[in-house]
């Protein structure tokens, strides 16, 4: 019996073809940070995000230029292209115009009525979901006044807002993100959203903080949401290169079997028994196998004495002993390799296992499909 609880049902969007909600799995999003008018640039680091794992990647549109890049985008980009408007209604029109395969625009903010139905005709008419991205940080004035401060209740009424004004042009190919830079404010107002509505979540703490301690706080609230079987799509927000969000979404997902996709590098803590620099060549693994699809687990252990007992539901690993390092598969020891080679064997190891896995079925096959 899985220790997550059952996933909530969501109403099913498709963005270009990945789809949101419904049991589909749980896709990772992130969003470039070049200049969108810079088109090759863009899709130089579209191509590294989807390299990384990126499902979905989400493009600022902050004017007419980089609307009109959108086309070059999008007919270039391996993964669906979403177009991030702020206030604008003609801008989320030109990227829907320019083949977006979705929008993310909050249609409270966009000047009335009129205009959010012109979005919502336009959205229907290319079959693209629109994201409604409340942030605690921007409430309106009428709900932080009767709150008195950004509050999880509060960002629910903003989302329902927004929601019902497209729902009230008869659209429903919504997505629901709320986010605040407090980690127990984002799971609050996500549980309670999740309670209220049947449209599908995007999760993420916003503003979360440079790599490694945005990557933990990111953890902790997407974590928690889908514990409990909430959330149908994820972004870790990052003072970083997007890529590392990309890792970050795929380690979360990772951690609780949600989905697999490429290799999963375990290494020991080290300790006084340690005689390998586990750290530097974990690192190096990683760094080197993180183009690879195969789902795999690779360990770095510090000790031979203990690492491959420790280590055991790795697929293959390494543990340190000296002048020599001892090559482990599943806990077995292998081979008894010179330790200057050690780094070097562990990786044409893995090249090799990773070749066979996504050529067949593997030592677990690509579990990409999730659940
Ligand atoms: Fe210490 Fe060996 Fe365990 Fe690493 S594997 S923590 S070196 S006992």
């Amino acid at each position: 019996m899985s220790v997550l609880a059952e996933r909530r049902m969501a109403r099913q969007v498709s963005v270009g073809g990945v789809r949101i909600g419904g049991g589909a799995p749980v896709s990772v999003q992130s969003m470039t940070n070049t200049r969108t008018e810079d088109a090759p640039a863009t899709l130089a680091q579209i191509a590294r995000m989807a390299d990384a794992g990126c499902d979905i990647v989400r493009v600022a549109v902050p004017g007419r230029e980089a609307a009109a890049a959108l086309r070059e985008i999008v007919a270039g980009s391996p993964i669906p292209v979403v177009a991030d408007v702020h206030f604008d209604h003609r801008l989320a029109l030109a990227a829907a115009e320019a083949g977006a395969h979705g929008l993310r625009i909050n249609p409270g903010n966009i000047g009335g009525l009129g205009r959010a139905r012109e979005v919502a005709d336009a959205a229907r008419a290319r079959g693209i979901p629109i994201r409604i991205g409340v942030n605690a940080g921007s409430l309106e004035r009428d709900i932080l006044e009767r709150e008195g401060r950004p509050t999880a209740a509060g960002m629910v009424e903003s989302a329902m807002r927004h929601a019902e004004i497209l729902e009230s042009a008869g659209f429903r190919d919504i997505v629901l993100s709320l986010k605040a830079s407090d980690v127990l404010m984002t799971v609050e107002a996500n549980r309670l959203v999740a309670a209220r509505c049947d449209h599908p979540l995007h999760l993420g703490v916003t503003e979360a903080g440079t790599v490694a301690t945005g990557a933990v706080r990111s953890a902790v609230g997407i974590g928690l949401l889908l514990a409990e079987g909430i959330g149908d799509t994820i972004r870790v927000s990052l003072a970083g290169p997007p890529e590392e969000e990309v890792r970050a979404g795929r380690a979360i997902l990772s951690s609780l079997g949600l989905r697999r996709r490429g290799v999963t590098v375990i290494a020991c803590p080290t300790c006084g028994r340690t005689t390998l620099d586990v750290q530097r060549i974990a690192e190096r693994v990683e760094a080197e196998t993180a183009s690879l699809h195969a789902d795999l687990v690779v360990a770095v252990m510090g000790c031979a004495v203990n690492g491959p007992g420790e280590a055991r539901e790795a697929d293959v690993g390494i543990a340190g002993g000296g002048e020599t390092v001892v090559l482990f598969r599943k806990g077995e020891r292998v081979a008894v390799i010179e330790g200057t080679l050690a780094l070097e064997r562990l990786l044409s190891e893995v090249r090799e296992m990773a070749g066979r896995a996504t050529a067949g079925p593997g030592p677990r096959g690509n579990t990409e499909g999730g659940r």
